[in-house]
Parts: structure tokens; sequence; C-alpha cells
């Protein structure tokens, strides 16, 4: 009998991990371009940062630093990887850059959505707006920073008019919004996570996203 209910124990166990092994994954690898020179720890603490963001909503992601040059393409071979909607960048800028795209403490940051009805791939966050609100402490710095690449992140996955009234995608950002930023309780909603992770799914597919405009 207790063999029995041993191997009663085991298959249901095996079903378990079956089912779970034949789930898809929502994954997406962000590939990080660090043009501002954040310092390595500081940008790792903003990756997990927004990491744990997408991980709540379901979605796992995985974070490489990526070269700024062709001549450092060699020492980052992770990153030569195909074009893929399952792969996102993301450029730090620096603050010459920032200013040139007109970023500043109003926007943060900005996402490229295609215009002929495909993925969205590309996201540009403003390093020092996020340094100078953190007023010197480096875990508020990289708390902003990670905020921002989630939140540029989302308009990547949730596609135009993706701002809304709560949460993480509400903008702008007031006084309140980044008190929560200090205590990790800025996250996108029940409905984005569901609206991120059908898109993920959908890019796994290689479907087309439901909607596609600039933002
Ligand atoms: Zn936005």
């Amino acid at each position: 009998m207790k063999t029995l209910v041993g191997s009663w124990f085991l298959l249901i166990l095996v079903g378990t991990l079956h089912a779970e092994a034949s789930k898809p994954e929502a994954k997406i690898q962000v590939f990080v371009y660090n043009y501002a020179g954040v310092a390595p720890k500081t940008l790792a603490r903003a990756e997990r940062e927004a990491a744990r963001i997408y991980t709540r909503t379901g979605i796992e992601t995985e974070w490489l630093e990526c070269p700024l040059t062709p001549g450092e393409a060699a020492q980052y071979l992770a990153c030569q990887l195909p074009v893929s909607p399952l792969r996102v960048a993301i450029r730090v800028l620096s603050r010459s850059m920032s200013e040139r795209l007109g970023l500043s403490q109003q926007t943060f940051g900005s996402a490229l959505l295609s215009e002929d009805g495909g993925f969205g791939t590309i996201a540009q966050v403003c390093a020092h707006c996020s340094e100078e609100l953190a007023k010197g402490s480096e875990s508020m710095y990289a708390a902003m920073l990670g905020l921002v690449m989630a939140h540029e992140m989302g308009h990547l996955l949730l596609g135009a008019g993706s701002h809304s009234a709560s949460g993480l995608m509400h903008v702008p950002w007031q006084k309140k919004a980044l008190e929560s930023v200090a205590q990790g309780t800025l996250v996108f909603t029940p409905r984005e996570g569901e609206r991120m992770r059908q898109q993920v799914f959908a890019r796994l597919r290689g479907q087309e996203p439901m909607q596609a405009s600039r933002n």
C-alpha cells in the first residue's frame, strides 16, 4: 500500500512537472547599451529592480550588457544573436545624447514603436535624469533607473497609448509615486501584466501585434 501511494505520488509529481515543462514561458532578453557609463554595480542593481517588476507580472527577463562599438563586439559574444521580437534593446543614454533627443525629467525616456505593424524592440532612457533626482543616493538612482527601464519596456510590450491612470505606466510621476520608488511598490497593474504576457506569447509565436504605432 505504501508503495502504491508512493507510485501515485510519483505519477502525479511527474505529471505536474511535465505540465510545467510544456507550458510556454513568457521570457524576453534585454540587451543593455550603457552609453552613459553608469557604474556596473548601479546598472546591475537597476536591472534587478526592473527584472523584479517583470517577474511580478509573470514575465522573466534576461539582461545582457552589450558593446557600444563594433570594435568591442568580440568581448560581448552573447549579444551577437539574430534580431528577434523576443530581444529588446535598452540604450542608457549619456547627457548629451539625452539632450539631443529632448529627454528630460518630464519624459525620462522613450520607446520606438513600429509604424508598419511590427513589434517595438528599442527603448532609450536618460540616465542623468534619474541620477539628479536621486540626489546622491546610489540606491535611489538604481531604483529610479530600473523603473524607467521597466516603464519604457512597458511601452514596447503594451503598444501605443499605454500610459495609464495608475501604477508604473502613469505619468507624470508625482511626488507620491516617487516615494513609492524607494519602497519598490510602483508596479504594473494586473491588466497591463496580462496584456504584456499576451504580447510576449504573440512574439514567441511570431504573430503580428494587435496594435502598433508610434508613442
Ligand atoms: Zn511613458
